[in-house]
């Protein structure tokens, strides 16, 4: 028994060893991967679905890895582990600015970029002053910029959020809570802080059909917004069943691929021409 127990140790730290080479030759990569110009950002828009048009856009995160694309979602994780977060966040939040200032200029004044702010970029010290010489260094107007932060965000110190969130109001800085409802924030954060929109998470908005208690979060949620004056969008709508739900709840906006993909810019320049013919 002995043995064996020795021998799965052993199993075991191999696979180990293994895998945080494997770890740290991606965090190499990673480091150099702003350098290179292989971090490009895409663009989904957001719908209002009131008037059908598109009032923004959501800037995601790619890594153009010579091997080929990598998701947010496998490297996002290893970016905040290694720290590597705050070059890429504070890289994403001035791209995103100079785009949207580009198509502010090129006919659309109306558009709001939306930027993902992760916890530890909202915590890092000096955001605020980031953000306002990034809005002053690239012209755009900070109206037309949004900060997606997560409830986890709220889960620190918080004087410190209702400080931070309050310098970024007052500059003219919308702020979302993104993948609400799956955190671990209580409801009266939404209360304290000033948040403009509220981006019912897509886990609720996948199981809609059929599923009623996902039908009644989600008619909670649009409800409760509605009261305090908060805007509400659904994330992750796909089917024409889900949008029908979200239009007949009176939800303000949606993002989804029942609408468009995150798409590079040419591509988003073009679904806003094609929108202008309609
Ligand atoms: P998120 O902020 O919740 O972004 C929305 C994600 O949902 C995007 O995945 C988008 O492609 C996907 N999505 C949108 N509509 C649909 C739909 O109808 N169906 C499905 N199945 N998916 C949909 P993406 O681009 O892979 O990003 C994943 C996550 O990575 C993001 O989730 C966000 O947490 C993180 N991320 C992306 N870009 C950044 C960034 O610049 N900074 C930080 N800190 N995180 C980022
Ligand atoms: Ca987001
Ligand atoms: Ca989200
Ligand atoms: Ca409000």
């Amino acid at each position: 028994a002995k043995e064996k127990g020795g021998n799965t140790f052993q199993m075991y730290f191999r696979e180990m060893n293994h895998r945080s080479l494997e770890q740290l030759n991606l965090e190499n990569q990673l480091r150099k991967a702003l350098d290179k110009n292989e971090i490009t950002l895409f663009y989904q828009p957001l719908v209002d679905l009131q008037t059908g048009s598109i009032t923004g856009m959501e800037a995601l995160v790619r890594w153009k890895h010579p091997q080929g694309m990598i998701s947010p979602a496998d490297f996002i994780p290893l970016a905040e582990e290694t720290g590597l977060i705050l070059p890429i966040g504070n890289w994403v939040l001035r791209e995103s600015c100079i785009q949207n200032k580009k198509w502010q200029d090129a006919g659309y004044p109306d558009l709001t970029v939306s930027v993902n702010i992760s916890v530890n970029q909202f915590h890092q010290p000096g955001f605020v002053k980031y953000v306002q010489q990034t809005l002053t260094e690239t012209g755009l107007d900070p109206h037309r910029l949004c900060l997606e932060i997560t409830e986890n965000v709220a889960m620190k110190n918080v004087t410190y959020i209702m400080d931070t969130m309050n310098k970024l109001k007052q500059m003219g800085v919308q702020i979302s809570i993104d993948d609400f409802g799956t955190g671990y924030s209580s409801l009266s954060y939404l209360k304290r802080f000033d948040v403009d929109t509220l981006k019912i998470d897509q886990s609720f908005i996948r199981e809609l059909s059929g599923d009623e208690d996902n039908m009644a979060i989600v008619t909670a949620l649009i409800a409760m917004s509605k009261q305090l004056k908060i805007k509400t969008l659904a994330e992750g709508v796909e089917t024409q069943d889900q949008l029908n739900f979200l239009i007949e709840q009176g939800c303000d906006g949606i993002q989804g691929f029942i609408f468009s993909r995150p798409v590079p810019p040419e591509q988003f320049e073009e679904l806003m021409r094609s929108q202008h013919h309609l």
